[in-house]
Protein backbone atom coordinates (compact mmCIF):
# COMPACT_ATOMS: atom_id res chain seq x y z
CA UNK A 1 0.00 0.00 0.00
CA UNK A 2 2.71 2.45 1.20
CA UNK A 3 4.57 1.54 -2.28
CA UNK A 4 1.33 2.13 -4.28
CA UNK A 5 1.18 5.54 -2.42
CA UNK A 6 4.32 6.16 -3.41
CA UNK A 7 4.52 5.46 -6.79
CA UNK A 8 0.98 7.54 -7.25
CA UNK A 9 3.37 10.53 -5.99
CA UNK A 10 5.71 10.22 -8.15
CA UNK A 11 3.81 9.84 -10.87
CA UNK A 12 2.20 12.73 -9.90
CA UNK A 13 5.29 14.60 -9.43
CA UNK A 14 6.72 13.70 -12.69
CA UNK A 15 9.72 12.49 -14.44
CA UNK A 16 12.27 13.99 -12.21
CA UNK A 17 10.24 13.66 -9.48
CA UNK A 18 12.81 12.87 -6.14
CA UNK A 19 11.49 10.85 -2.83
CA UNK A 20 13.45 9.37 -0.78
CA UNK A 21 13.39 8.87 2.99
CA UNK A 22 15.01 10.67 5.38
CA UNK A 23 18.29 10.31 6.43
CA UNK A 24 21.61 12.28 7.51
CA UNK A 25 23.75 13.60 5.05
CA UNK A 26 26.40 14.47 6.74
CA UNK A 27 28.31 11.61 6.91
CA UNK A 28 32.02 11.01 6.36
CA UNK A 29 34.09 12.81 3.94
CA UNK A 30 34.92 10.45 0.91
CA UNK A 31 37.89 9.28 0.37
CA UNK A 32 38.54 10.49 -3.27
CA UNK A 33 37.63 14.24 -3.74
CA UNK A 34 34.40 14.71 -6.57
CA UNK A 35 37.48 16.94 -8.74
CA UNK A 36 40.13 13.65 -8.06
CA UNK A 37 37.73 11.00 -9.03
CA UNK A 38 36.53 13.23 -12.51
CA UNK A 39 40.60 13.23 -13.16
CA UNK A 40 40.75 9.45 -12.91
CA UNK A 41 37.47 8.85 -14.92
CA UNK A 42 38.98 11.19 -17.74
CA UNK A 43 42.59 9.56 -17.33
CA UNK A 44 40.76 6.15 -17.95
CA UNK A 45 38.77 7.36 -20.46
CA UNK A 46 41.72 8.98 -22.66
CA UNK A 47 43.43 5.39 -22.61
CA UNK A 48 40.37 3.68 -23.60
CA UNK A 49 40.68 6.32 -27.03
CA UNK A 50 43.76 6.19 -27.81
CA UNK A 51 43.75 2.28 -27.65
CA UNK A 52 45.35 1.97 -24.74
CA UNK A 53 43.81 0.84 -21.96
CA UNK A 54 45.43 -0.96 -18.79
CA UNK A 55 42.53 -3.09 -17.44
CA UNK A 56 43.02 -2.10 -13.59
CA UNK A 57 41.50 -3.87 -10.95
CA UNK A 58 40.68 -7.17 -12.59
CA UNK A 59 42.84 -9.59 -11.26
CA UNK A 60 41.99 -12.73 -9.04
CA UNK A 61 43.06 -10.87 -6.00
CA UNK A 62 41.47 -7.45 -6.34
CA UNK A 63 37.82 -10.06 -6.71
CA UNK A 64 38.83 -11.39 -3.32
CA UNK A 65 39.40 -8.17 -1.68
CA UNK A 66 36.62 -6.56 -3.06
CA UNK A 67 34.06 -9.76 -1.26
CA UNK A 68 34.96 -8.04 1.99
CA UNK A 69 33.18 -4.75 0.51
CA UNK A 70 32.88 -2.02 -1.65
CA UNK A 71 33.63 1.62 -2.12
CA UNK A 72 33.41 2.42 -5.33
CA UNK A 73 34.99 6.15 -6.08
CA UNK A 74 32.47 7.21 -9.12
CA UNK A 75 28.51 6.80 -9.40
CA UNK A 76 27.49 6.27 -13.64
CA UNK A 77 24.35 6.60 -14.45
CA UNK A 78 24.20 6.23 -18.63
CA UNK A 79 21.91 4.03 -20.82
CA UNK A 80 21.26 0.36 -21.39
CA UNK A 81 22.52 0.26 -25.27
CA UNK A 82 24.91 -3.15 -25.54
CA UNK A 83 27.56 -0.20 -27.31
CA UNK A 84 28.28 2.30 -23.93
CA UNK A 85 29.76 0.33 -20.89
CA UNK A 86 30.85 2.63 -18.25
CA UNK A 87 33.58 -0.24 -16.83
CA UNK A 88 35.51 0.15 -20.74
CA UNK A 89 35.09 3.26 -21.78
CA UNK A 90 36.66 5.07 -18.47
CA UNK A 91 39.20 1.85 -18.09
CA UNK A 92 38.01 0.82 -14.38
CA UNK A 93 37.88 -2.58 -12.91
CA UNK A 94 36.32 -4.06 -10.27
CA UNK A 95 35.10 -1.86 -6.89
CA UNK A 96 35.62 1.31 -9.03
CA UNK A 97 32.41 2.27 -10.65
CA UNK A 98 28.67 1.90 -9.23
CA UNK A 99 26.93 1.81 -12.30
CA UNK A 100 23.05 2.28 -12.97
CA UNK A 101 21.67 1.76 -16.39
CA UNK A 102 18.38 2.06 -18.12
CA UNK A 103 17.33 3.34 -21.38
CA UNK A 104 18.00 6.80 -21.54
CA UNK A 105 19.90 6.88 -18.82
CA UNK A 106 16.84 8.27 -17.06
CA UNK A 107 15.57 9.22 -13.61
CA UNK A 108 12.90 7.13 -11.24
CA UNK A 109 12.50 6.05 -7.79
CA UNK A 110 14.87 3.20 -8.03
CA UNK A 111 17.37 4.83 -10.12
CA UNK A 112 17.74 7.97 -7.36
CA UNK A 113 17.44 5.25 -4.79
CA UNK A 114 20.10 3.09 -5.80
CA UNK A 115 22.35 6.45 -6.49
CA UNK A 116 21.39 7.40 -3.32
CA UNK A 117 22.55 4.00 -1.29
CA UNK A 118 25.73 4.56 -3.13
CA UNK A 119 26.20 8.26 -2.04
CA UNK A 120 25.02 7.17 1.41
CA UNK A 121 26.52 4.23 2.23
CA UNK A 122 29.26 3.48 0.09
CA UNK A 123 30.89 6.90 -0.10
CA UNK A 124 30.78 7.82 -3.65
CA UNK A 125 31.53 10.99 -4.02
CA UNK A 126 31.07 11.76 -8.05
CA UNK A 127 27.91 11.15 -10.34
CA UNK A 128 28.42 11.06 -13.85
CA UNK A 129 25.55 11.15 -16.15
CA UNK A 130 26.50 9.81 -19.68
CA UNK A 131 24.18 10.38 -22.53
CA UNK A 132 25.22 8.77 -25.35
CA UNK A 133 25.65 9.75 -28.92
CA UNK A 134 22.79 8.00 -31.43
CA UNK A 135 20.74 7.29 -28.28
CA UNK A 136 17.15 5.34 -29.68
CA UNK A 137 15.91 6.32 -26.54
CA UNK A 138 16.17 10.25 -26.90
CA UNK A 139 15.57 9.20 -30.88
CA UNK A 140 12.12 7.90 -30.14
CA UNK A 141 11.30 10.71 -27.60
CA UNK A 142 12.20 13.36 -30.71
CA UNK A 143 10.12 11.24 -33.10
CA UNK A 144 6.95 10.74 -31.37
CA UNK A 145 4.31 8.06 -32.39
CA UNK A 146 3.28 5.30 -31.01
CA UNK A 147 5.69 2.85 -28.89
CA UNK A 148 4.57 -0.49 -27.72
CA UNK A 149 4.09 -2.06 -24.18
CA UNK A 150 5.69 0.25 -21.25
CA UNK A 151 8.21 2.02 -23.91
CA UNK A 152 6.22 5.00 -23.76
CA UNK A 153 7.16 5.47 -19.95
CA UNK A 154 10.36 6.16 -20.84
CA UNK A 155 10.00 8.36 -24.12
CA UNK A 156 7.51 10.40 -21.55
CA UNK A 157 10.39 11.06 -19.61
CA UNK A 158 12.60 12.03 -22.25
CA UNK A 159 10.17 14.57 -23.78
CA UNK A 160 11.19 17.41 -21.42
CA UNK A 161 14.49 17.55 -22.50
CA UNK A 162 13.44 17.01 -26.27
CA UNK A 163 10.98 20.59 -25.43
CA UNK A 164 14.21 22.42 -24.04
CA UNK A 165 16.13 21.78 -26.81
CA UNK A 166 13.53 22.24 -29.46
CA UNK A 167 14.94 25.42 -32.24
CA UNK A 168 19.02 24.81 -31.08
CA UNK A 169 21.02 24.59 -34.12
CA UNK A 170 22.62 21.27 -35.48
CA UNK A 171 20.91 17.85 -35.01
CA UNK A 172 17.52 17.65 -32.56
CA UNK A 173 18.20 13.96 -31.54
CA UNK A 174 22.55 14.78 -30.68
CA UNK A 175 20.94 18.36 -29.10
CA UNK A 176 18.59 16.25 -26.65
CA UNK A 177 20.70 13.52 -25.70
CA UNK A 178 22.59 16.43 -24.24
CA UNK A 179 20.05 18.54 -23.16
CA UNK A 180 18.90 15.07 -21.22
CA UNK A 181 22.08 14.20 -19.46
CA UNK A 182 22.13 17.90 -17.89
CA UNK A 183 18.34 17.93 -16.78
CA UNK A 184 18.54 14.54 -15.41
CA UNK A 185 22.08 15.60 -13.84
CA UNK A 186 20.75 18.80 -12.61
CA UNK A 187 17.54 16.69 -11.25
CA UNK A 188 19.98 14.49 -9.29
CA UNK A 189 21.96 17.41 -7.77
CA UNK A 190 18.40 19.08 -6.09
CA UNK A 191 17.60 15.91 -4.82
CA UNK A 192 16.88 16.00 -1.40
CA UNK A 193 17.64 15.45 1.14
CA UNK A 194 20.14 13.14 0.69
CA UNK A 195 22.07 14.20 -3.07
CA UNK A 196 20.87 17.82 -2.59
CA UNK A 197 22.73 18.08 0.94
CA UNK A 198 26.33 16.17 -0.01
CA UNK A 199 26.08 18.38 -3.17
CA UNK A 200 25.66 21.84 -0.64
CA UNK A 201 28.06 20.11 1.82
CA UNK A 202 30.90 19.56 -0.94
CA UNK A 203 31.27 15.92 -0.65
CA UNK A 204 29.60 15.42 -4.02
CA UNK A 205 29.47 16.39 -7.80
CA UNK A 206 26.81 15.69 -10.34
CA UNK A 207 28.70 16.18 -13.57
CA UNK A 208 26.53 15.54 -17.51
CA UNK A 209 28.37 14.10 -20.42
CA UNK A 210 28.31 12.94 -23.24
CA UNK A 211 29.90 9.85 -24.68
CA UNK A 212 30.89 9.63 -28.67
CA UNK A 213 30.38 5.82 -30.17
CA UNK A 214 32.57 6.40 -32.92
CA UNK A 215 35.51 7.97 -31.32
CA UNK A 216 34.57 6.65 -27.35
CA UNK A 217 35.42 10.17 -25.77
CA UNK A 218 33.76 11.06 -23.02
CA UNK A 219 32.65 14.99 -23.21
CA UNK A 220 32.13 16.97 -19.87
CA UNK A 221 29.19 19.14 -20.59
CA UNK A 222 29.42 21.16 -18.13
CA UNK A 223 29.03 20.73 -13.97
CA UNK A 224 26.43 21.42 -11.65
CA UNK A 225 25.45 23.05 -9.73
CA UNK A 226 25.63 25.67 -12.62
CA UNK A 227 26.74 29.14 -11.07
CA UNK A 228 26.74 32.01 -13.53
CA UNK A 229 28.83 34.07 -12.03
CA UNK A 230 31.62 31.37 -12.35
CA UNK A 231 30.84 30.61 -16.39
CA UNK A 232 34.20 29.42 -17.84
CA UNK A 233 34.90 27.19 -21.22
CA UNK A 234 34.58 23.15 -19.87
CA UNK A 235 37.75 20.77 -20.51
CA UNK A 236 36.78 19.04 -23.28
CA UNK A 237 38.44 15.85 -21.76
CA UNK A 238 39.89 16.13 -18.61
CA UNK A 239 41.01 18.66 -16.06
CA UNK A 240 38.85 20.84 -13.60
CA UNK A 241 35.43 21.05 -13.27
CA UNK A 242 33.97 23.86 -14.04
CA UNK A 243 30.24 25.41 -13.85
CA UNK A 244 28.51 27.00 -16.87
CA UNK A 245 26.29 29.68 -17.13
CA UNK A 246 24.87 28.21 -20.86
CA UNK A 247 25.32 24.32 -21.92
CA UNK A 248 28.23 23.97 -23.81
CA UNK A 249 27.69 23.92 -27.73
CA UNK A 250 27.79 20.59 -29.43
CA UNK A 251 31.64 19.81 -30.12
CA UNK A 252 32.63 18.47 -33.78
CA UNK A 253 33.16 15.43 -33.82
ZN1 LIG B 1 20.83 5.11 -25.42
Amino acid sequence: MRFLKTRLFAALLGPFACLSVGSDPAGAKPKIAPEDALEILMAGNQRFVAGRPMFPDQSPNRRRELAAGQKPFAIVLTCADSRVAPELYFDQGLGNLFVVRNAGNILNDHTIGSIEYAVEHLGSSLILVVGHGKCGAVGAAVAGGHAPGRIPSIVESILPAVKASAGEPGDPVDNAIRANARQVAAALAGCAPILGDAVKLGRLKVVPARYDLVTGRVEILYAQPAAPAAAKAAPAVHGEVVAHAEPAKPAAH
